[in-house]
């Protein structure tokens, strides 16, 4: 049976120095998932015998086992030791504006669990608070593990995320959140440390950890749904901004007439190519020609992939205007890589070349000949995958600060 984490603040607490030593080595570790005592320490430059004392350490503690022997260079065969992924575990939750996702992964992320459900997210925070806690004992009880196991809890909000507010919705997106905290309800129901960030930013960083590739760096992932939202990832780093609300795209103005926005301004990118905008425009045309409206967002593609000319012209036209803010995302940031994801980009080139063709108009050639744009790759699962992606990067990148602190939320 795996061993919990916990026992790491006596491995990793002995100073700044042994605290990197030890992070150096563990990612290491995760990295390659084999490797010998000998390359180790050549990788790293850490002396034989501090090498030698870590993985001890890492041995105490499960993360790490040794294996077979590896083949030898000359001398004895060295033993290899593996980075164990089921150690630990992790909880990844995505809270939409209507569902809620929940996946159980081990330390690679790797799903071994999930649960989704439709949820008055928006409306309703308590109804949509008692869901996301059986949520997690769902994927929890599926796979026959207890709280304790788990390293933490990730969760994406459809909210920026105010760092000095750790828990709570910004009122402006979500009103009804007012008073509500997300990570103290997780806390007090299992007992593990929250780490939350907004899904826009989540899903840039499964993108980035997952379906990128190692050659990028820079990428924006804009997710399409109720809201839009466009998370930054700028040297391999979620850019969140001040206060969290850095990728906010969803409210910038694009045109100053348009229709009320929910946030008080008129003519948001949201007003125009958000699921609501959507749905409300293929009922008013079913209306008038006597045919039945999509009922969901999925139905609506549906139609639109079969050809359903209205359909296909409003996936064109989302795709034109979702190119305003992508155009504006390329002229600001010149990223490697923007990934549209949610519900919508189902529709595919439809989209996609919709949004190349206002790019093309709006952007400057440099930026837009440099970027790879595209449709996101990752599964249903992807936002959620993301939200345990981030409590595993936080283990991996400040393990001492991670394991010392493990009431921590970001
Ligand atoms: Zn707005």
């Amino acid at each position: 049976m795996a061993t919990p984490l916990q026992a790491l603040p006596h491995v990793l607490g002995a100073s700044a120095m042994r605290a990197q030593h030890n992070r150096l080595i563990l990612n290491l570790l995760w990295t390659e998932r084999e490797i010998s005592r000998a390359d180790l320490s050549r990788r790293t430059g850490l002396s034989r015998s501090t090498v030698s004392a870590i993985v001890n350490d890492l041995l105490s503690t499960g993360l790490v086992k040794e294996a077979y022997a590896g083949a030898s260079t000359g001398g004895r065969r060295p033993i290899m030791l593996e980075f164990q992924d089921d150690a630990s575990f992790i909880v990844g939750i995505e809270i939409g504006a209507t569902h809620i996702s929940c996946v159980l992964t081990d330390l690679r992320c790797k799903v071994r669990a999930s649960w989704s459900a439709n949820a008055p997210v928006r409306d309703e925070p308590q109804i949509a608070l008692d869901k996301m806690v059986a949520a997690v004992r769902s994927v929890l009880d599926a796979d026959g593990i207890q709280p304790e196991q788990l390293l933490a809890i990730g969760v994406a909000v459809p909210s920026p995320v105010d760092n000095s507010r750790p828990g709570e919705l910004l009122p402006l997106i979500v009103p009804k959140w007012q008073g509500y905290n997300i990570a103290t309800t997780l806390e007090e129901n299992f007992s593990r440390p929250v780490f939350i960030d907004n899904d826009a930013n989540l899903g840039a960083l499964a993108e980035l950890w997952w379906a990128a590739g190692p050659a990028v760096s820079n990428l924006v992932y804009i997710k399409v749904a109720t809201g839009i939202g466009a998370g930054l990832i700028i040297d391999g780093r979620i850019f969140r901004g001040s206060a969290g609300i850095a990728g906010e795209i969803g409210h910038t103005a694009i045109d100053s007439n348009g229709p009320p926005c929910g946030c008080g301004l008129n003519g948001c990118l949201t007003t125009f190519v958000g699921t609501n905008f959507l749905l409300q425009h293929a009922a008013e045309y079913a209306q008038e020609h006597g045919t039945a409206a999509p009922r969901t967002l999925d139905e609506f593609v549906d139609a639109a992939l079969e050809g359903d000319p209205r359909a296909a012209e409003l996936v064109r036209y989302t795709g034109e205007r979702l190119g305003i803010g992508v155009a504006n995302m390329l002229n600001l940031l010149n990223p490697d890589t923007i990934i549209l994801g949610g519900g919508i980009t189902r529709a595919g080139d439809l989209l996609v070349d919709a949004v190349r063709s206002t790019i093309e108009k709006s952007s400057l050639a440099a930026s837009v000949s440099n970027a790879d744009i595209r449709v996101s790759a990752l599964d249903e699962w992807g936002i959620a995958v993301g939200a345990a992606t981030l409590v595993l990067e936080s283990a991996l990148q400040a393990p001492a600060q991670f394991f010392a602190a493990p009431q921590g939320v970001l």
